[in-house]
């Protein structure tokens, strides 16, 4: 037996180790079960090279938990190792490796994926003391037991032991006695060696035997070695890759919409199955996320910066033994080898949509309200995917209908060009509420769009700034003939004057008064006397603000604006007007003819002033002028509260508005019930 001196500066890093790793002492089992594989690996190398003649034999990995000498032990069959190996790799290159480590991460601890590059030393992150028994393959060497309680003293011996292979004993620490629990165990094979190129077992296979669960004797394997990642495209039928799915998410019960397979082996080295998820109307925290590979170890469900943004809502597998893993994230973000992945990874994605498409339009179509929120995401966030996506991005209608962008400009382009040579492509966020609206633009020969995806607002402010002379407006945003702008104007019938004395009439009978501004517009007698819009712009406005886009808190904090649209030509509008003239007309021709004069009195005194610079003014025209406007100012505000209170009290006018708030889903609660009454009393007259 040999005592030995580990030659570091840190008098003893475990410690270390082991705090600043806190959070994730687990990644041990990965270290250890990759060292296992890799050394069972390179035995297959060295046997297919004819460098090794003996017997291979069972390879498996068998991890056994001893709850009651509290070990935990990992055996493999792989190259193994001689005292003098154990010595060179565990004790001196090792543990300097482990030494750089620590100094290289100790403040950043969290920005490490993966934590590769500890290796067998994370052992001690949840052991008191590790053993390592190893018979290396090359004839004629013997056995080696090494022993090393985490200070930098360690012993090495001979050892007895029959078979090639490695035994590595954790001699768990009293505060990590979970690790023996199989349960524990189970769930962290499952997380790290799902797919490691060599079995792995832990336990017994169990049998139903007469309603009992019995052990067979059989070790149970933990591990699929051949994933389907693995294997050629051809082999693999639309079945094995949804089973690989549900391999892969055990706890998803949907299947995918399509699949990805990925094969790539220059420049680099890529495998992998992406799936497209069905991500329906929302972006939801994502459960399954893409996990990252490397060699069939995995490394990290975070892929962030390694794939496109967008494409972090894909689900499914990353291989590639030539992704840096022992880097930071900010390494790795700038990394030309990821880089190039990534843009890889776009590609293909884009192109593999693009086929689907052009292939089977009609399967495409039948997925699309899964993939349209992916794809919009994409084109959002992502040129290079904007830029082919264009040619199978679609778009649908308010009839179920779906159009390509191509297809759709063609079908609205000759009814819905504006005087500007825009092409307005309307749409809905919500056909219920927006019903009446839908059906006029319909009567008028135009089509409408759904737009009522999570996403749907950004996008169409996003395809403005893409498709050349195109506008979105939302179909409430005007009245249907004023929608899309066209040269023809419809005559109205109402003079200045007379929408003057109606403004007041109306004003007095809004819900919110300082929400909305009355304006007349000649339309067709047929068509509604009073229509209620939103101007498309500050619509936009305020929803960009709840979004959270930034600086826009100003419009945030505006009121709601509205337009209540009045039909100069409808024939209620007119008797209302004339109700007005019967009731109040007497008296507000009394106020005219008193405005009258004071208005040419007004004139004549602003005259007197032309010309004149302030000083030079005569103070008692000043004062005279001063007088009228005040005497003018109070007269026009008679004459307006006369029209408000003549309009209070008119049902007919309450009833109109009601109706406008109405058929946009606005009228509620209270005025609602009192709406319904109201309507009431007036059929029974
Ligand atoms: P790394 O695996 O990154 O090289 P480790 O600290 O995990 O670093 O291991 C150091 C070395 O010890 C390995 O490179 C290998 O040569 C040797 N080794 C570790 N575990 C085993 C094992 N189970 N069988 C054979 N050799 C091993």
């Amino acid at each position: 037996m040999s005592t030995g001196k580990i030659n570091i500066t840190t008098e003893n890093i475990f410690p270390i180790i082991k705090k600043f790793l806190y959070s994730d002492h687990e990644i041990f089992l990965r270290e250890l079960l990759s060292n296992a594989v890799d050394a069972t690996q390179k035995l297959k190398t060295l046997a297919s090279a004819g460098d090794f003649k003996g017997e291979m034999g069972d390879l498996t990995i068998v991890i056994k938990a001893d709850k009651e000498a509290k070990t935990l032990t990992f055996s493999d069959k792989g190259i193994g190792m001689t005292g003098e190996e154990i010595q060179k790799y565990i004790a001196e290159l090792a543990f300097s490796g482990a030494e750089e480590f620590v100094e290289k991460y100790k403040d950043k601890a969290n920005a490490i994926i993966g934590h590769f590059g500890l290796g067998f030393y994370s052992a001690f992150m949840v052991s008191k003391q590790v053993e390592i028994v190893s018979k290396s393959y090359a004839e004629g060497t013997k056995a080696a037991r090494w022993i090393c309680d985490g200070s930098p003293e360690y012993t090495l011996e001979e050892a007895e032991k029959e078979e090639r292979g490695t035994d590595i004993i954790l001699h768990i620490a009293d505060d990590s006695l979970d690790f023996l629990e199989d349960q524990k165990i189970n769930d962290l094979l499952s997380k790290y060696s799902k797919f490691l190129a060599i079995p792995v077992a832990f336990g017994e296979e169990t049998d139903w035997k007469d309603g009992k669960e019995e052990k067979t004797g059989k070790l149970k394997i933990v591990n699929n070695t051949n994933p389907s990642w693995t294997k050629k495209p051809a082999d693999l039928k639309d079945e094995d890759y949804n089973n690989f799915y549900r391999e892969l998410y055990p706890m998803s019960f949907e299947d995918p919409l399509f699949h990805i397979h990925l094969n790539v082996d220059y420049p680099f080295n890529l495998t992998g199955i992406l799936y497209f998820p069905r991500l329906k109307k929302n972006i939801e925290v994502q459960k399954n996320k893409i996990q990252l590979y490397s060699n069939q170890v995995f490394v990290t469900d975070s892929v962030e910066g390694i794939v496109p943004e967008f494409l972090t809502l894909l689900h499914g597998v990353i291989d590639s033994p030539d992704i840096p893993l022992n880097v930071s994230r900010s390494y790795l973000q700038s990394d030309q080898n990821v880089k190039k992945i990534s843009t890889h990874i776009n590609k293909k994605v884009s192109d593999r949509l693009k086929q689907i498409y052009k292939d089977s339009r009609e399967e495409f179509e039948k997925k699309w309200d899964d993939l349209k929120i992916f794809i919009q995401y994409g084109m959002l966030s992502n040129e290079k995917f904007y830029e082919k996506a264009v040619d199978f991005c679609l778009f649908k209608n308010t009839e179920g209908k779906v159009f390509s962008f191509e297809e759709y400009r063609e079908v609205v382009k000759v009814n819905q060009t504006d005087k500007n040579e825009n092409v307005v492509y309307l749409y809905t966020t919500n056909p219920a509420e927006q019903y009446t609206f839908i059906q006029d633009a319909k009567d008028k020969g135009y089509d409408v769009l759904l737009m009522d995806g999570q996403l749907d607002s950004h996008f169409i402010h996003h395809l403005e700034s893409k498709l050349e002379k195109t506008q979105f407006r939302r179909v409430d945003a005007e009245i249907a003939n004023k929608l899309i702008q066209k040269d023809e104007v419809e005559e109205s019938k109402l003079t200045k004057e007379q929408k003057d004395e109606l403004i007041p009439v109306f004003r007095s009978q809004l819900p919110v008064v300082n929400n909305y501004t009355v304006m007349f517009e000649g339309m067709s007698e047929s068509a509604q006397p009073m229509i209620i819009t939103q101007s498309e712009f500050m619509r936009r406005m305020k929803e960009m603000s709840e979004l959270g886009g930034g600086g826009m808190g100003f419009y945030g904090d505006l009121p709601e604006s509205y337009n209540l649209v009045v039909n100069a030509n409808h024939p209620l509008i007119h008797s209302v007007m004339k109700s007005k003239d019967q009731a109040v007309g007497e008296e507000i021709k009394n106020i005219e003819a008193e405005i009258i004069p004071l208005e040419s009195d007004k004139a004549d005194l602003e005259k007197l002033k032309e010309g004149k610079k302030a000083d030079e003014i005569d103070q008692v025209e000043k004062d005279k002028l001063e007088e009228v406007e005040k005497k003018l100012r109070e007269l026009k505000d008679k004459k307006e509260g006369v029209l408000n209170d003549y309009g209070k009290q008119n049902k007919v006018v309450k009833q109109l508005i009601d109706l406008a708030l109405l058929a946009n889903g606005m009228l509620k609660g209270e005025e609602l019930t009192k709406f319904v009454k109201r309507s009431v009393e007036l059929i029974e007259k």
